[in-house]
């Protein structure tokens, strides 16, 4: 998995790197006066990292994957916090007024995002990462909620297939290059390495659930934000209707949900990182289908834990979901939940 630039020391290579290029051009650039538009232009691009606010933890991670040490990245919604109920604060209308380049799901995902756009004055280059997926409609389980804290009924988390991914990586990369072209071809080359390192965990992904007999894929979990995981990978994801960050569902849907379980012979439950896990624990509980442990879904897990990248998250949600749903490892699933 790919390692972060140490800061300092990328920054120290950066600047001894400049200094040597701007010698072999005759210091032509670095002496610049800035008279003409091309004295001025040139120096900047070359020394300081573009600034870059991402909507989010997972565009973050991307961002901060090709960016590398030619963006300086703020990421409003951080690690583990919930973009479904976030409130902007004036620290975030400063970073974003001063960007370059902000980077956005879209689809309806940040609904905050629009007003703060406006109130911050932000006039740089905007990146929509999901420009081009094939968008899913969000199921309604027949009730009267989208099961979900989103506006609309397009599914906005198109990122929980990395065949998507993909697709965000190569937007990111044409959207940093279009703001900073002096280094496009860092941006491309570097999306280009991620983005083989996704194909292949894809693969990998597909071959072992695959390996799963097709009555055992399926789970349930908390809010229904794991469709195009379910398009990609095969698993079905049965939601709690309601069950979005802040609704309480009934104890009529609870009923449903439990029999459904019992019905189909859902294999495990999950709880996923941002949303309330009480009622989740009362299904397994109450159906003694196995806990899976928690799938992340909307946020990453802190830097230092293993979901804490968006490779990571994949590999951690793929793991605890194969681990859970084969069927000789049964028992000791719901030993080692959590
Ligand atoms: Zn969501």
């Amino acid at each position: 998995m790919f390692k972060e630039f140490l800061r300092g020391r990328a920054t120290k290579a950066r600047f001894a790197f400049a200094k040597a290029a701007s010698v072999a051009a005759g210091a032509v650039l670095a002496m610049a006066i800035p008279v003409t538009g091309f004295a001025q232009k040139a120096p900047a691009a070359q020394n300081t990292p573009i600034k870059v606010v991402a909507s989010f933890s997972i565009l973050g991670d991307m961002a901060r994957e090709i960016g590398g040490e030619y963006i300086q990245l703020t990421t409003i919604v951080g690690a583990g916090a919930d973009a479904h109920s976030f409130e902007p604060t004036p620290k975030d209308a400063k970073a974003l007024a001063q960007a370059k380049v902000l980077v956005v799901n879209g689809l309806g995902f940040e609904e905050w995002l629009p007003r703060l756009v406006k109130s911050s004055g932000f006039a740089g280059t905007e990146i929509v990462a999901s420009k081009g997926v094939r968008t899913r409609h969000l199921s309604n389980n027949g009730s009267a909620h989208d099961g979900h804290g989103h506006a609309g009924d397009i599914d906005p988390h198109a990122w929980q297939s990395l065949e998507n991914g993909m697709v965000y990586a190569r937007n990111i990369a044409d959207g940093l290059s279009r703001a900073d072209p002096a280094h496009a071809k860092d941006y491309q080359g570097r999306a280009q390495l991620y983005i083989a390192s996704m194909k292949k965990l894809d693969t990998e992904i597909k071959q072992a659930l695959k390996a799963i007999p097709e009555a055992r894929r399926k789970v349930v979990t908390s809010h229904d934000s794991f469709g195009y995981f379910q398009q990609a990978y095969g698993v079905q994801f049965i939601s709690v209707a309601g069950f979005s960050s802040d609704a309480e569902p009934s104890a009529k849907e609870v009923a449903a949900i439990i029999d459904q379980i019992k019905r189909e012979k859902v294999p495990a439950v999950f709880v996923e990182s941002i949303t309330n896990q009480k009622l989740i624990r009362q299904i397994g509980t109450e159906t003694r289908v196995k806990v899976g442990g928690t799938l992340y879904s909307d946020a990453l897990a802190k830097s230092d834990e293993p979901a804490g990248t968006y490779l990571g998250m994949f590999t951690w949600n793929a793991g605890r979901l194969i681990y859970a749903l084969q069927p000789d490892v049964k028992e000791k699933a719901e030993t080692k939940a959590n």
